[in-house]
């Protein structure tokens, strides 16, 4: 009889951590989390309602934890990257809205006019419209923004993570009310 997960399959599950004042942290492997749990540093406040059977246990599989400790300076700000622009734009260039594999990550004040690496100035844009924008503005290359990027924190990241199994999540991610 063959499982329709594999166990790997479901250790490999996405689980959501949150520090000990409930506020989302980071997302980790099933695996990690178990193993957190043994050493009793974390509380499992949901679970999946997939099992993980062993020979000896059949172990529950979590989906949310709370660390035990708290963590200070936890900072919700996302690492500024060529994936994580791409990501927070929806893999759509910023100029055309074309939606493609091939993106490439356009400054939007250029950069020999001082314009920044920084999330504010960094749009996905597709090749073509890269290379016809050049060394302009959207406005001196008449090619407006589809939309004025922001920073984004990590609590947009995680919500984006919410599938229908993920439903145990959505009121730590402040997507519904606690019960
Ligand atoms: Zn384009």
């Amino acid at each position: 009889m063959k499982p329709s997960f594999s166990k790997s399959n479901l250790l490999s599950s996405a689980v959501l951590v949150l520090n000990a004042n409930y506020s989302p942290m980071t997302v980790c492997t099933a695996k990690r989390a178990i193993t957190l749990h043994f050493l009793d540093k974390i509380d499992v406040l949901s679970n999946y309602d997939d099992k993980i059977n062993s020979p000896s246990i059949a172990l529950e599989l979590p989906s949310v934890i709370k660390i035990r400790t708290y963590i200070k300076n936890n900072n919700l700000s996302v690492e500024i990257s060529r994936k994580n622009i791409l990501a927070r734009d929806g893999y759509k260039c910023q100029y055309c809205g074309k939606q493609s594999n091939a993106l490439t990550v356009d400054h939007v004040v250029p950069k020999f006019k001082n314009g920044l690496d920084t999330w504010e100035n960094l749009v996905a844009a597709c090749k073509n419209c890269n290379q016809s924008k050049g060394d302009k503005t959207p406005e001196e290359a008449r090619m407006p923004l589809l939309n004025k990027p922001k920073r984004p924190n990590r609590i947009h990241y995680f919500q984006r993570l919410v599938k229908k199994k993920q439903a145990d999540w959505r009121p730590y991610l402040f997507m519904e009310p606690l019960n």
